[in-house]
């Protein structure tokens, strides 16, 4: 997709404040520090249109962006950072839940994992709710380049087995030589058109 313009709309805590669902709307969602700022910034070749989300006690946010005129991205909070309160945490859930319940516009969910990391709890409820609530899922496997090309099976192993799903659902990334850029191009304007 050529980018021409991105706007940061507005940040949102519940469907009272989302802005209008005028446009198809793709989300992004990972565990903290997974990359997914970086991925987005790629994407929509910025340099920092998004922020990491890991400041531990900031209030989680829904971030809402217009790309192009033509789409709306979503930077959902990203989840299990140790040093973030229980009480922050605790919003996640029910927060990042009535999302998925409630955005009639949302298309599909990027679901991001470090190739290094075994998926944890959180990244397994979160395939499970869009599942259940038929989202469709682009789950992409980051920070491809941490490891050699022979090993990257290899590495991946843990997270297939952990989310049951097979090597080819998943794009594999990396920000700095952004491989597999293009393949999550595709992917978005697909779910957009779908
Ligand atoms: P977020 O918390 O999920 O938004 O993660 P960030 O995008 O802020 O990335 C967390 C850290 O990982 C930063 O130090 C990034 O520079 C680094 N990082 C992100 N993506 C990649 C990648 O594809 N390859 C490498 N080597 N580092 C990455």
């Amino acid at each position: 997709m050529h980018i021409k313009s991105t706007t940061f709309v507005k940040s949102a805590t519940k469907p009272a404040n989302y802005p209008p669902a005028a446009l198809p709307e793709i989300a992004f969602a990972g565990r903290s520090n997974v990359g997914k700022s970086s991925l987005i910034n790629v994407l929509v070749n910025r340099k920092a249109l998004v922020r990491t989300s890991s400041t531990p006690g900031r209030t989680q946010l829904l971030n809402f962006f217009d790309i192009n005129g033509a789409f709306s991205l979503v930077d959902l909070p990203g989840y299990g950072f140790a040093k973030v309160p229980l009480a922050v945490k605790k919003e996640w859930g029910p927060m990042v839940r009535t999302y998925l319940e409630r955005r009639e516009s949302l298309r599909a969910v990027v679901v991001l994992f470090d190739i290094r990391r075994v998926p944890r709890e959180e990244d397994l409820q979160l395939l499970d709710w869009l599942e259940e609530l038929s989202v469709p899922t682009i789950p992409v496997i980051t920070k491809i380049d941490k490891v050699s090309r022979g090993q990257r099976l290899k590495q991946i192993g843990p997270i297939l087995e952990a989310t049951g799903l097979d090597r080819d659902d998943f794009t594999l990334f990396s920000a700095p030589t952004r491989e597999g850029m293009e393949e999550i191009w595709e992917r978005v304007e697909a779910a957009l058109e779908a």
